[in-house]
């Protein structure tokens, strides 16, 4: 029953015209007719006619508290009134408070050396220079289907093909990917940790700067990694020198339910672990977080950047972790995500263009297939889905490498009642 204030702004024609005149060309859209969102509220937004939907992407997976939470909005607030920017070569304890609350977050004693960047691709690609740095090799193993960020560095470690845009991307060494639904042994994870070892031995020197995953592959398509792998790829790396990067700019800060990290859920335990978006709550943030040795190679080349660490966005930080400690929002994404995940398995039962439901807590993926036995990519049918849901109210994600995997990232705060709905406008 909440009605957003009127409002008086553009249409979502004449912002179309700018976009299509002012931004850059390659902007690709969802929606035959994209929406002019105006207003959020938790998991809902608003358009130009005070329409509402239900937001099942969350800003691509990052607005874990919700919309404008009243918490993080006061912080934001607060904050720009008081100091909106120094440098980081002053003292400020919105940072410096910050940089402890998340240390706290990470398991064990050593991992507690934060820096501050402003993007998940920059955590990346600082993450990467730090091992190599570190390590004194160049190699990287990432994964196929992995998506780290876009600046060249990252962009290496980058393997989906519409990522692909060959520039400078060196030293980079493209694993099997352990994906129990596509990869070639199946949920098999010790097969494809046995391919990684290969690799090491075949494809490098021996001695690797590091390894980079994510926990599960959010814009591949919510692909969670076969069991066992990780453990068996982290002994593998660190005997060939090499460091272990979690990536948890998408499955960090509570989505996945079970655990506050995505990692967790594999009992290993990072070298380096980067994160981004939830971190801010949708305020450009990012981190990398690691121990004092690692640090140490950065530390002494004085390293920085001008916004990273910026005030406001770490007072928006504090606020996020407070909001999901007071408001049980780890436990509500397990919950509510349980929940969903059931509802969509039944809903594969019932509809034959469903070939699979996969991830954890309030990070979903489910993957559409014109043939279930050949797994062919419903790529067009996808698109016809998404535009009937949004007129339906509700807005969800999509991705992967066919471009056929309906994602399932929303705010953190969505209920039992949202997941009906949801489950409700795809089933029509
Ligand atoms: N890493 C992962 C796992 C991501 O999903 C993304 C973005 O989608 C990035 C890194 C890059 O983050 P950003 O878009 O903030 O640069």
């Amino acid at each position: 029953d909440y009605a957003p204030p009127p409002y008086t702004g553009p249409t979502a024609d004449e912002i179309m015209k700018k976009r299509k005149d002012f931004l850059s060309p390659s902007m690709f859209y969802f929606y035959n007719k994209p929406v002019n969102i105006v207003h959020g509220k938790m998991q809902y937004l608003f358009d130009e006619n005070g329409r509402r939907y239900l937001d099942s992407f969350g800003g691509i997976a990052t607005v874990c508290c919700g919309h404008c939470h009243p918490d993080v909005v006061k912080a934001i607030v607060n904050q720009t009134q008081t100091l909106q920017h120094s440098t980081i070569l002053y003292l400020n304890h919105a940072i410096a408070d910050f940089a402890e609350a998340l240390a706290s977050k990470l398991p064990g004693d050593d991992l507690k050396v934060v820096f501050f960047t402003n993007s998940g691709t920059e955590a990346n690609e600082l993450a990467m220079m730090m091992a190599r740095l570190y390590t004194g090799s160049h190699d990287i193993i990432s994964l196929r289907n992995a998506y780290h960020g876009n600046a060249a560095g990252t962009m290496g470690a980058t393997a989906q093909s519409n990522w692909k845009f060959n520039v400078v991307q060196s030293g980079v060494h493209h694993a099997l990917n352990p994906d129990p639904y596509r990869g070639l042994f199946g949920s098999d994870g010790e097969k494809y940790a046995k391919e990684v070892e290969d690799l090491i031995q075949f494809g490098t020197s021996g001695h690797v700067a590091a390894f980079i995953s994510e926990a599960i592959q959010g814009v591949g398509g919510i692909v969670e990694l076969a069991s066992g792998y990780l453990p068996a790829v982290y002994s593998s790396i660190r005997k060939a020198g090499g460091l272990c990067i979690a990536d948890e700019v998408q499955s960090g800060f509570a989505r996945t339910g079970s655990h506050f990290w995505g990692f967790e859920a594999h009992g290993v335990v990072p070298d380096i672990v980067t994160m981004a978006k939830g971190i801010g709550n949708g305020i450009p943030l990012g981190a990398v977080v690691t121990t004092p040795k690692i640090a140490e190679v950065l530390t002494r080349r004085s390293y920085f950047n001008t916004f990273g660490g910026n005030p406001v966005c770490t007072a928006a930080g504090l606020a996020v972790l407070r909001v999901i400690e007071r408001e049980n929002l780890q436990e509500n994404a397990h919950v509510v995500g349980s929940y969903l995940k059931e509802r969509l398995n039944a809903l594969k039962d019932k509809h034959e263009i469903i070939g699979d439901v996969r991830g954890r807590g309030l990070m979903l993926g489910v993957e559409l297939v014109t043939d279930r036995q050949l797994k062919t990519p419903a790529k067009v049918e996808i698109l016809q889905v998404m535009n009937q849901m949004k007129d339906m109210g509700v807005l969800i994600g999509k991705g992967g490498f066919y471009g056929n995997v309906f994602r399932i990232t929303p705010p953190l705060c969505f209920s039992r009642g949202d997941a009906d709905f949801l489950v409700d406008v795809m089933d029509y």
